[in-house]
């Protein structure tokens, strides 16, 4: 199959913006005129070159963003700040399309995901977080100590922005991540410094032209792109960052955690999964195999949240492990511009070698069911693979893939199956498919994760808390209590 990406002119230039970053006001080259190859992982052909930001901009863009922060964006009221996020939200969901397309083009992902999900579920965050400018408030306390210090005293607590955020994204939902941690930290009334991943940085151009037509200051919003090792790291290292939110592998979470004790930086970590979803005897079998398939396979199972790891009871394991093969290869795979396609390809040629790699793993630790090989002679397509009888200690089983790659175990009891669930170094999602209140009940509380979905699986909102467990992370974006890790807690205390 030759496949064949012919781009509209509008998406052509938009492509084309990879090659600057913006800085200030400024959109600028790399320093050093250096570029990054960007592949259409559909194709392997490459699409853009995308500028090579190292130490030299990472400079400038956190000098911009402190200038900012004292000036301008310090006299922004609350109110113009919900606004100001609120009228990006409808500039997003205008640009919908060409958004979900360069998504699409650069991540491989089906487009109907990209405008589905990604895009939409990215307004839906912003309009959430322009709500919360006008609601962040402090206390007063009352305190003690008045007739003992020659009183009264007046105390209460203020509630800052941490100052400089540094957000590093990962690269399969490049929009829906950026946005994540651009609208807390813009409704919190911070700065941010973004770097895009070195594979994805087509929509940040789109995303920055927005940014600065809803009206929010130059300076607030700056994005390098650049290799983790260099445009990353001097982030993570510089003097003026107060704060570094990360999703990305555990592998780099751990690394950035190390390098943000030189300054002590304060740091967030959405990181990896090797999620469990539970079938019992008792659940509504077509529902959760439907929702088990998707738990896997959407997105090519390049998601943090993929139910990776699916154990089945015993009386309908067999049932469940042929539906999920029938599922898998039934998938119909393509290039991600495609309206039919409903798999696309992995992000790279490494990482495809990768997931490959544990396709022969597969092969010798346990049996593959159904997919198991590379897929086309173009791109980076690997086949939906369903893999059972693997042993407890199987790296299939244990390490996580990210790619569409789903083991079956079978099990007889609630007991087993928590204690095998909860046997993991992860603790992101988990599923729990039955129909006793009780049992569904029991399993949330004794699942160690950081959301349980019951009946259901990948059910994301913006006012929902969304982090991990265990070495799947530190903190919880979205929701009310992400705001707190972009504040800083201030006690004033006047004696009257
Ligand atoms: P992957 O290994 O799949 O590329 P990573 O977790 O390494 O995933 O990448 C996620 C993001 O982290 C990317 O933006 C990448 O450039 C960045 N990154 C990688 N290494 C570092 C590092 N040492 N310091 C800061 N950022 C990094």
């Amino acid at each position: 199959m030759t496949i064949t990406t012919s781009l509209s002119g509008d998406l052509q230039s938009q492509v084309a913006k990879a090659s600057r970053m913006l800085i200030g006001s400024d959109w600028v080259e790399s320093a050093s005129g250096e570029t990054i190859d960007v592949f259409n992982p559909s194709t392997g052909a490459v699409v853009a070159k995308s500028a090579a930001g190292g130490a030299v901009d990472v400079d400038r863009a956190v000098a911009a963003a402190r200038t900012a922060l004292r000036g301008p964006w310090s006299t922004v009221t609350p109110s113009q700040r919900g606004r100001m996020i609120a009228r990006l939200a409808e500039l997003v969901e205008r640009d919908a399309e060409t958004l979900a397309q360069l998504e699409s083009l650069d991540v491989g992902m089906p487009i109907m995901e990209a405008r589905y999900i990604d895009v939409p579920f990215s307004v839906d965050i912003l309009h959430y977080y322009s709500g919360w400018p006008t609601k962040i408030t402090g206390d007063t306390i009352p305190v003690s100590f008045p007739h003992n210090f020659g009183g009264p005293y007046h105390a209460y607590t203020r509630r800052e922005p941490v100052g400089v955020v540094a957000a590093i994204i990962p690269w399969n939902l490049p929009l829906m991540m950026a946005i994540k941690k651009l609208a807390p930290a813009l409704a919190t009334g911070n700065t941010i410094v973004i770097k895009p991943a070195e594979q994805t940085p087509l929509v940040m151009a789109r995303l920055a032209e927005l940014i600065l037509e809803a009206g929010i200051p130059e300076g607030v919003v700056n994005y390098v792109t650049g290799l983790g090792e260099s445009a990353g790291a001097a982030l993570v290292n510089h003097p003026g960052v107060n704060k570094v939110t990360f999703t990305g592998s555990v592998e780099t979470g751990k690394a950035i955690a190390r390098a943000a004790t030189g300054t002590l930086k304060r740091v967030s970590l959405e990181l990896g999964g090797k999620s469990p979803n539970i079938i019992f005897n008792d659940a509504d079998l077509e529902r959760s195999i439907v929702s088990a398939g998707m738990a896997i396979f959407a997105g090519q199972g390049e998601s943090c949240i993929a139910g990776s790891r699916l154990y089945a009871q015993r009386e309908v394991y067999d049932e469940v492990l042929a539906g999920l093969a029938a599922r898998a290869s039934s998938i119909k795979l393509g290039p991600g511009l495609d309206d039919a396609s409903e798999m696309g390809p992995l992000i790279s040629a490494d990482h495809r070698d990768k997931v490959l790699g544990y396709l022969d793993l597969s092969k010798q630790e346990g049996r593959v069911v159904a997919g198991g090989e590379a897929w086309g002679d173009q791109g980076y397509f690997v086949q939906p693979t369903v893999v059972t009888d693997l042993g407890p200690d199987s790296r299939v089983l244990r390490e996580e893939i990210f790619g569409p790659v789903l083991s079956v175990v079978p099990f007889d009891t609630e007991e087993e199956v928590t204690a095998l669930a909860n046997a993991s170094d992860f603790g992101l999602g988990a599923g729990v498919w039955t129909q006793d209140v009780g049992r569904a009940h029991r399993m949330a509380a004794s699942i160690e994760a950081g959301q349980v979905w019951v009946n259901c699986y990948q059910a994301v909102d913006a006012a929902l808390p969304f982090g991990g467990y265990k070495q799947s992370g530190w903190g919880r974006e979205t929701c009310k209590e992400s705001l707190d890790d972009f504040l800083e807690l201030k006690t004033v205390v006047v004696h009257l």
